[in-house]
């Protein structure tokens, strides 16, 4: 029978486990305290070698995420796609699961099922993953969202050094001369490794930090020089700087004989790229080439950091390995403070490439077309062979799902309806699988719509392992509560499903998957590392709780993991050599054109974590940005006779969305920019609608920040806006499907102790009656104390529910210009009498206020402290110091400095 009882609130004494962060791929270590039920508040760990004490304004909030409102809690399965889900049991679920996928497998074949897994799984879970499809189902259809993140880099490390091996540490970001950050927002998305950088520049004033990015960014504030390149045309760049490093006598022609091959051709090639060729290509200035390449060549330590803006490109792999290239022609690898080193996405997308979880991998970094690891594996596991068809990557994969290839997909803990490039096609493929399963902590998810089955999985906080961060990293993972209803790990779930299809597919077979742990799982992996450049032979879960985190290789018998790679000059290659990758520059697959003439980049913000499954639970992380708006030069703003504010359908080749614009000039003229985070929950559409399928043909990483789009001012005159407090998720779910009626929809949270649902929304004409009854109805408009006014000939109405003497709920149709004021009348807890006033008013908009008042955004979300308190700071003349110390912002996790010393410098600038 199913319990459905959740654990009982107590009160206990208040404890401290040691975690990590389970965002992104700096791994920072967090001490999450709880009284073994709950979970109260996390602080950064000071002894996690990542970190040291530090959290960036996501980790700093785990604590607010996870509203139990929003989690998956019980096993829900439905027997026909046009039904409802229904709550069953684990052993209902899994049967059914099994069944379905052993008679596809005896059907179709074992291609005709298909995994598709996530970079947020632990190595545990990874594991048991791969072996279940590789070793039992016979399938190499097993990919993760890794693919959308970091396969680019995986391409690039092997083609370059011959394994997939970051080879720096953390400690390299502080030692280096000279960093060139590529392609990254690191103020953003790796904020603590920012803090440590900008710490380090601040010791030393001489470090010079190049940024290469087509916008100028957070990350721009620290920058000596930066390259605004135009979008995709990396590969030029690095040509050009090679071009410049050579004739200037700047490479090591030492390392370059001992340690390298292909030198004379690449050579051939550079000498091409002239600097006036590349600063037109790269739309920059030849002066800035020739600082650049004067930076990289005086070093004595030169390091790289780059992410998505390398990767996310059908040019990926080349740009990956044209940059290694300056690297290797200048020796500056292998030393401290020098190498090329990737900034990892996501929290363990490092372990999933160590476990073997894209479909072209096998565990211990082996490669699924090489029929000697496909032996080594298929011995280990004990099993007769392992399949040599090619597996599935990512966007080939939901096209076979697409066209019926694929019966039945398992997804785990990732949400490909929000996170995948052209949606439409996406979408259409889960709606029409036959049988979508779907392991998951959130069931608020885009993905989890299609799931026929979902299955509750532990959260962060609530299960253990280990995961691997950029430097090669391992930290325990700890469990510091028990997950909620019945959700269980992840591993437990894939194994007991494992078992049970084992059972169907080989009765009476010798048990593959015997693990009662994590740790029995990480036990057996380790095995499969021994001998490779990756070995963990030396690694269990008690020597990372006496020594804490380690970095690979560390071979049995070690004492201490290498902090480095490739310090002997000796590269893991067939010739001991690294290989000087010479590939010439491809523009990127959408170039402008009269009807595409912008750019569509997509990157990420600061305060939310990719498809906000779980940052889109705190108020809190909406305070600094709450709606996804579309960033454009003012060139292109006044060429389209647009202003900040104006709703715009902005089209790609694959559809079109309506959201705002505003003037930003950090984007170069032709580029356009949007946050990645908002999938179809928060903004009608989602942004992934727009981005294309396009893909490296090495890595099949798709090119999601480079899209052909056109923007139109959009005619949407008549205007909705609402809020409610209260149970947020709830409000979400049960207003989110009625906003389908509206050319424009986005929907956010806010508030702190008390949060609300925000919606905005926007439509060539007043919807029906009945529907604004409905939403009535939801918000609690329609019943008790509710102020209203409605002036039908001109198509306004407002409603203001008042409990207490504070406003619970609003909603403004026809116009809304009020909609700031009222926002914080709602926040300050006020409804006085210009309240009362304003309703009898004919006009909507505050009394006094220009209709075009915008709402003021929280800068500092660990001290809430709001933008205009801190320009009015500025304008008194307070320094960064005083303003920290008057106001108190950037006193804690320290993410909003960045932007408080942009606010500063935009005044110098202003006067
Ligand atoms: Fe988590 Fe922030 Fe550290 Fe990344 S930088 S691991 S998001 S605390």
């Amino acid at each position: 029978m199913t319990d459905l009882s959740l654990p009982i609130a107590t009160s206990g004494p208040l404890r401290t486990t040691a975690s990590t962060c389970c965002y992104c791929g700096v791994g920072c270590g967090v001490l999450i305290e709880h009284d073994d039920l709950h979970i109260h508040g996390v602080s950064g760990d000071p002894h996690h070698p990542a970190n040291f004490g530090r959290l960036c304004s996501k980790g700093s909030s785990l604590h607010l995420t996870g509203d139990l409102s929003s989690r998956a809690l019980y096993p829900e399965l439905r027997l026909g796609k046009a039904l409802p889900r229904s709550v069953t049991d684990w052993d209902t679920a899994l049967e059914h699961a099994t069944g379905v996928f052993a008679q596809a497998i005896a059907e179709h074949g074992p291609d005709s099922v298909a995994f598709y897994i996530s970079g947020q799984l632990l190595t545990e879970d990874y594991y048991a993953f791969n072996k279940l499809a590789r070793a039992l189902v016979g399938t190499n259809n097993i990919d993760s969202n890794s693919r959308l993140c970091m396969s680019s880099a995986v391409v690039g490390y092997k083609r370059s050094l011959g394994a997939d091996a970051p080879p720096c540490n953390y400690q390299d970001i502080e030692l280096a001369d000279t960093l060139l950050i590529v392609g990254s927002n690191m103020a953003y998305a790796h904020p603590v490794l920012f803090r440590r950088l900008e710490e380090a520049k601040s010791r030393r004033p001489d470090m010079k930090i190049i940024v290469v990015d087509p916008r100028r960014t957070d990350t721009c504030e620290l920058a000596d020089l930066h390259l605004a390149i135009q979008g995709g045309s990396d590969v030029a760049l690095f040509h050009g700087l090679l071009h410049l490093l050579i004739e200037q006598a700047y490479t090591d022609e030492t390392f370059i004989n001992a340690h390298t091959e292909h030198f004379s051709e690449l050579k051939a090639l550079v000498h091409d790229y002239t600097p006036e060729h590349v600063a037109q290509v790269c739309g920059i200035r030849v002066e800035d080439l020739h600082t650049c390449a004067r930076l990289i060549g005086e070093a004595p330590a030169f390091l790289s950091l780059w992410c998505m803006g390398l990767n996310q490109s059908t040019a990926g792999s080349a740009k990956n390995s044209a940059l290694i290239n300056l690297h290797l022609a200048t020796g500056q690898i292998g030393r401290p403070g020098a190498g090329p080193f990737s900034l990892t996405g996501q929290p363990n997308a490092m372990g999933g490439r160590e476990t073997g979880s894209l479909s072209n991998l096998l565990p211990g970094h082996r490669e699924a077309g090489n029929a000697e690891h496909r032996r080594e594996v298929a011995e280990y596991w004990n099993v007769a062979g392992l399949p040599a068809t090619p597996g599935l990557s990512a966007v080939d994969l939901f096209e076979q799902v697409r066209n019926g290839t694929i019966k039945a997909l398992w997804i785990a803990c990732t949400n490909p309806a929000q996170s995948m490039p052209d949606q439409a096609t996406v979408r259409q493929a889960l709606s029409d699988c036959p049988f979508v399963v779907l392991q998951e902590a959130f069931r608020t998810t885009e993905t989890a719509h299609y799931a026929d089955l979902l299955l509750p999985a532990a959260s962060w906080g609530e299960k253990e392992g280990t995961v691997t961060n950029s430097e090669r990293r391992l930290s325990n993972v700890r469990k510091a509560i028990p997950a909620p209803g019945q959700a269980r790990a992840d591993w437990s779930i894939t194994v007991d499903f494992a078992r049970r299809l084992q059972k169907r597919l080989r009765p009476g077979s010798a048990p593959l998957f015997d693990f009662a742990t994590a740790r029995s799982l990480f036990d057996e992996y380790k095995g499969l590392t021994r001998g490779r450049d990756l070995d963990m032979s030396g690694i269990n879960r008690d020597l990372l709780e006496q020594l804490g985190p380690q970095q690979w290789p560390f071979p049995e018998g070690a004492s201490a993991g290498t902090a480095r790679l490739y310090s002997d000059g000796v590269f893991p290659t067939a010739s001991g050599r690294a290989q000087f990758v010479c590939e010439g520059y491809v523009a990127p697959q959408e170039r402008r054109d009269a009807l595409f003439p912008l750019t569509l980049n997509t990157g990420r913000l600061r305060d939310q974590w990719h498809g906000m499954s779980r940052t889109g639970t705190a108020a809190r992380l909406f305070g600094h940005v709450s709606e996804a708006v579309l960033g454009l030069n003012p060139a292109d703003m006044q060429r389209q006779h647009l202003e900040s504010g104006d709703l715009v359908r902005l089209h790609s080749r694959r559809g079109h969305l309506v959201v705002p614009v505003a003037s930003d000039d950090s984007l170069r003229a032709g580029h356009a920019w949007l946050p990645m985070h908002w999938g179809d929950r928060f903004l009608k559409g989602g942004v992934n609608l727009l981005t294309q399928p396009a893909y490296d043909p090495l890595s099949k990483q798709p090119e999601l920040k480079h899209s052909g789009v056109r923007v139109e001012k959009a005619d949407l005159p008549w205007q909705f806006f609402a809020l409610i407090e209260g149970d947020v998720q709830n409000h979400l779910q049960a207003l989110r499907p009625l906003c389908e009626a509206f050319d424009y929809a986005s929907l956010s949270l806010a508030g702190r102790e008390r949060p609300a649902l925000v919606i905005r929304a926007a439509h060539p004409h007043a919807p029906e009656a009945a529907l604004l009854a409905q939403i009535d109805h939801l918000l609690g408009l329609d019943h008790g104390p509710v102020m209203a006014y409605d002036d039908a000939s001109r198509g306004v109405g407002k409603r203001v529910r008042i409990d207490q003497e504070r406003i619970t709920a609003v909603r403004l149709a026809g116009e809304t210009l009020a909609r700031h004021w009222l926002q914080n009348l709602w926040l300050e807890g006020r409804a006085d009498e210009p309240l009362r006033r304003w309703m009898l008013a004919p006009i909507s908009r505050e009394p006094g206020k220009s209709a075009l008042q915008t709402r003021d955004t929280i800068v500092c979300n660990c001290k809430n402290v709001s933008q205009s308190s801190i320009s009015a700071g500025i304008e008194r003349g307070l320094c960064l110091d005083q303003l920290k110390q008057q106001l108190g912002c950037g006193t804690q996790c320290g993410s909003c400095v960045p932007e408080i010393k942009r606010l500063i410098n935009l005044v110098a600038v202003t006067e």
